[in-house]
Parts: C-alpha cells; structure tokens; sequence
C-alpha cells in the first residue's frame, strides 16, 4: 500500500519539495491535546523537528506551547504565535543574545543545564530588574534504547546535571536573587519505541523527588519530561498517528505527582515526521554489473537523517504500478554517503518518475543544507497547492 497523494498536482511542481499533510498533521495535533488532556498535561513543541513557519502557526493554533533550543526559535515563535508564557528554553550553550532575548520576551522558563548557565541567566536577569524561571535539566542516567546519536539521558552525555551533583546545585541556585527554580527537567533520547525507557524514567524522578523532599524539603511545582516519543517509519500507512494514548497513560500510571505539580513534555518528531513527505523525481537509472540504482534529485542536503544517522525512510514510486524491482536509490551529492535505501523494492523505476520518501517531516526541512551549493529544498502544505 502506497501513500494517499496528489500526484497530478505533483507534476507541476520543481523537485525536490517537502510536501505536508496538514489533515494529518491536524489529527495528530488532536490526539495529542486529547490524551494529554486527559491527566492536564501541557504539550510544548520541540521546534527543533520542524520549524517552517506555517506548520509553526497550525501547531500553535492548536493550543500547544513551544520547546526551544536557540533564540531564534524562541523568536520564530513568538512572530508564530505563541504565547511567551508556553515557551521553553533549553540548549547547553545559550549566548547572552539569546538569554537577553527570551528574558525581554518574558518567556516561560528557562530549561538550564549548567551552573555557570544559570549564575549568566541571574546577572543579565538581574541587569534588567527582572527574576527569570529557571528548571534545572537533569540527567537522569537513563538508557533510551535508542541510536547512540540521539541517546542523551546517559552520564557520558554533555546533557543536563548528573543526579550525585543535583542537591548542591539547587541549593546554589536558592542564593541567587533574579532567578526562581521553578522545576526539574529531563530528556533521555529520541525515536523512542519501547515505553519502558519511560517507565525508568518515571521510578528516576520518584526517587528523586523522595530524595529532595527528605534532604532538602523541596517540592518544584514542574515536572518536564522532554522529548522522545518514536513513530513508525516502516509503516507510515498504516500507523500515521502515534500511540499518545499509551504514552501518556505511561507518565499517569508510573510517575507520582505531587498535589499541585504540573507535568510538561516536549514532543517534536511524533508531532510532524508523519505528515511530511520528501518528493523527488528520478534523474536516472542506472543499471551497474551487481546493483540498480535509481538517481534522485534529492541528496542528502534534502534529508540528511540516513546519512547521518543510518535512518530507514520508507521509499514508495508514485507514478509506477508495475512490478516491483530491487534499487539502491542515491542522491547526487559527491558523497558516497549519500544513499537513501540499498537494496529497496519499488516498483520498476524509469526516469522522471515521482518519488516518495516517507516520514520525513521532523529534522528533515530543518537539517537541509546547501553543500555542493544546492539549493534549499522548497515546501508546500496539502492546503495550497
Ligand atoms: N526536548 C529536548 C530537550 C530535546 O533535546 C529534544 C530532541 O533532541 C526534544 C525535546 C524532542 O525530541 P523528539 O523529537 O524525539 O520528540
């Protein structure tokens, strides 16, 4: 089974362009609000996926707040929509620009990961006579099950404070005057498909929270467990939506709550892998002495996550119905990384065929690049063309 697309509409169009599925996208952005409804959990984007600006606006349109990593992310969303009061901000490295930014816009809280983080946050909040909310992200030493590459809960990661250190730092960040802690923060990895990792997660920050109520008799009123939730890249047909009713259920079941604490998660991929698409058009086939290769119009400055993270995208030919045949299907880039898929069955390619490359809407749009000097892959929403 193929995906659902517009191919007649397709044919006008220059390749390659992301294409998006914004009933998807809407159905998606309900299941969320929905589950996490169901126990008053807040949503906050992780704009890192996907930040293209229309996607921005249904997204905050939908009710849900904004995870960002760089201040220009947090200014993309304001210009997008979102109330500063829904917008975190997290990142190991954020400049004084950025952190005098986000404090000028008032923004939710800062999600820091460093003492030295936070004694800068003080001294610029203190500059313009406000008091900047801080939570601190901890690194939970939690293994994500999860490629190596986007695993960051673990001690060796640079993520976050280490649990041994956390009782002394809180107590650090109560002396100083123009920041409040206001919550503890986690993340433990992406594309994460076994719910168990979050079960660890859960015992961790109950142990934790014990440990502070008894050492130090502190209770922080959020709790934010990040990112993570994985989607189905092999079956994007028959799984489009995500399991948000298990994922939550998850936190509802196994993470104690004190009265009056918030829960906050940050869900980037599973919001907008599914509803993006990549559309190539076949520049060549060509035939070697043990491989087939189909030649796309797309390399990996389109969609770099293959190369980069030996990622798997389902790869469907939208305009062949005949039988299937085995491809390497191959950007153009001089790179010999930049491959798609060895080995994958499509139905008998020729060139000026439309490709698919499926689920392609998180760090896909966002990542591309111009090496080679391409040019930035365009994007067009299911609604305007
Ligand atoms: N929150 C933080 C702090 C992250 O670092 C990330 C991803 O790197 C996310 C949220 C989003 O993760 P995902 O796209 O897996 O949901």
């Amino acid at each position: 089974m193929k995906g659902n697309f517009p191919t007649n509409k397709f044919a006008k169009i220059e390749t390659p362009f992301y294409y998006y599925d914004v009933n998807l996208l809407q159905q998606t952005l309900d299941s969320i609000k929905t589950e996490s409804g169901k126990y008053g959990y807040e949503a906050h984007y992780a704009v890192k996926a996907n930040a293209n600006r229309k996607l921005l606006e249904i997204i905050s349109a939908a009710g849900l707040g904004a995870d960002c990593v760089s201040g220009n992310e947090v200014k993309a969303c304001i210009e997008a929509g979102f109330p500063a009061s829904k917008i975190v901000f997290a990142g190991v490295g954020k400049t004084d620009k950025e952190i005098n930014y986000s404090l000028s816009q008032d923004i939710f809280c800062f999600n820091a990961e460093s003492v030295p983080e936070v004694e800068v946050i003080n001294q610029l909040a203190a500059a313009k006579g406000k008091t900047a909310s801080v939570a601190l992200r901890v690194n939970p030493n939690v293994d994500a099950h999860t490629h190596a590459k986007i695993t960051t809960g673990l001690n060796e990661n640079k993520f976050g404070i280490n649990l041994e250190m956390l009782p002394e730092v809180i107590k650090l960040i109560q002396s100083l005057p123009n920041v409040t802690l206001i919550g503890l923060h986690f993340h433990i990895g992406s594309q994460i498909t076994d719910l168990s990792a979050f079960e660890d997660l859960c015992v961790r920050i109950n142990d934790l929270q014990d440990e502070l109520e008894s050492t130090l008799g502190i209770t922080l009123p959020n709790i934010n467990i990040g990112g993570g939730l994985g989607i189905n890249y092999e079956h994007p047909n028959h799984l489009p939506i995500p399991d948000f009713e298990s994922y939550f259920r998850t936190f509802n079941k196994h993470l104690r709550l004190r009265s009056g604490q918030k829960l906050h998660c940050e869900p980037g991929r599973s919001v907008v892998a599914q509803c993006g698409n990549l559309i190539s058009r076949v520049t060549y086939v060509k035939v070697g002495t043990v491989k087939k290769f189909v030649i796309l119009d797309a390399g990996f400055t389109d969609l770099v996550r293959p190369a980069m993270y030996d990622s798997y995208h389902r790869i469907e030919n939208l305009s062949s119905n005949e039988e299937y045949e085995t491809y390497d299907v191959v950007g153009p880039i001089c790179e010999s990384s930049d491959v798609f898929g060895k080995d994958r069955e499509l139905n008998k390619t020729k060139r000026g065929d439309l490709i698919a490359l499926r689920s392609a809407g998180a760090y896909g749009e966002i990542m591309a690049s111009q090496y080679n000097l391409r040019e930035l892959p365009k994007a067009y929403l299911s609604t305007e063309i």
